[in-house]
């Protein structure tokens, strides 16, 4: 599972860095064998759904179990947490052999914040994240996901300086993220959570700014309904930065479907158009039998996919 991390440093930035596009990380060696997947169903112009559950949503008391579940169903992008993510690396990577299923992204679990005015703060983020990158590498991760500030860390530099001290500061992280493999996902948050980054475009410039191919994106369905005018836009403006998508439901951040009328189609499309390679991964709770609503809430993303031409 981990074949990519035999890789040269200069062949890994060669992938992702000539031709300015991160789609090349959808072709590393580790992922190969989802293209391969006969459950995965291709869209007209290629683009395939690539569904994943954070470890708390699957189903199943062990991992053994969850992986069972997600296997039975047709996931196979597993995100866990990166709180003491390196201890448990073994466990990981044992559970993980002679299964389908591959680690899709590593959900934070740093500790500090990477714009406090408070440097000890800054550099527990840098060292914390630092730690969780070096596991995510080992485990084959597309990357781990990085909230540049919390409402509630404080305090915090205004928005000016603190944009230009992140940057600072994700040039280093994502060189060290190159050299292990894989990479740091900026999460835009909703305004109740995260003052500084909200949105996917702003999450993309920063992306930009950095100029690393270390350094990346995603967009929160969940978020994105409180943030962004128009899912589709959203999605086009993260472009070649955009590596890893949460989904939940629209109202109450549960299982797909399990509020009324939720509606992936437009987010759909632009995938599609941005020839999105990476993972649409569940990140809510549930308010039915995980075992229905999980399939059922797959059932109609896949279904919406089909939709979203
Ligand atoms: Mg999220």
């Amino acid at each position: 599972m981990k074949n990519h991390n035999t890789e040269t440093r200069r062949g890994f930035i060669r992938k992702i860095g000539i031709g300015g596009t991160f789609a090349a990380l959808g072709a590393m060696p580790a992922l190969a064998s989802f293209s391969d997947a006969k459950e995965k169903k291709k869209s007209k112009n290629g683009v395939t759904l690539n569904l994943g559950l954070q470890e708390g949503v699957a189903p199943g008391e062990s991992l053994s179990q969850k992986l069972d579940f997600m296997e039975a169903n047709g996931v196979y992008g597993l995100e866990v947490g990166g709180g003491k993510l390196a201890s448990r690396v073994t466990e990981i990577q044992n559970a993980l052999q002679n299964r389908k299923v591959k680690i899709s992204a590593i959900c934070a679990g740093f500790k500090g914040w990477l714009i406090s005015t408070d440097e000890s703060e800054r550099k527990k983020c840098m060292d914390t994240s630092k730690e969780i990158l070096a596991a995510a590498g080992a485990l084959g991760s597309y990357g781990m996901i990085l909230v540049p500030g919390f409402n509630g860390q404080q305090p915090s530099f205004p928005f000016v300086e603190a944009r230009a001290i992140l940057i600072d500061q994700l040039k280093e992280l994502g060189e060290f993220a190159v050299k292990n493999n894989t990479t740091v996902i900026l999460e835009p948050l909703n305004r109740r959570e995260a003052w500084f980054l909200r949105q996917v475009s702003d999450a993309a410039a920063i992306c930009r700014d950095v100029e690393s191919p270390g350094i990346t994106c995603m967009g929160d369905f969940w978020h994105m309904t409180w943030e962004e005018t128009d899912d589709m836009g959203a999605f086009i403006s993260g472009q070649k930065y955009l590596n890893h998508v949460h989904v939940a439901s629209r109202k109450t951040r549960k299982a797909p479907g399990e509020d009324e009328g939720d509606n992936y189609v437009t987010g759909f499309k632009a995938l599609k158009m941005i020839n999105y390679k990476h993972f649409v991964s569940f990140e809510c709770g549930t308010k039915g039998d995980k075992k229905v609503v999980i399939p059922a809430a797959l059932k109609l993303l896949r279904d919406q996919w089909e939709l979203a031409v």
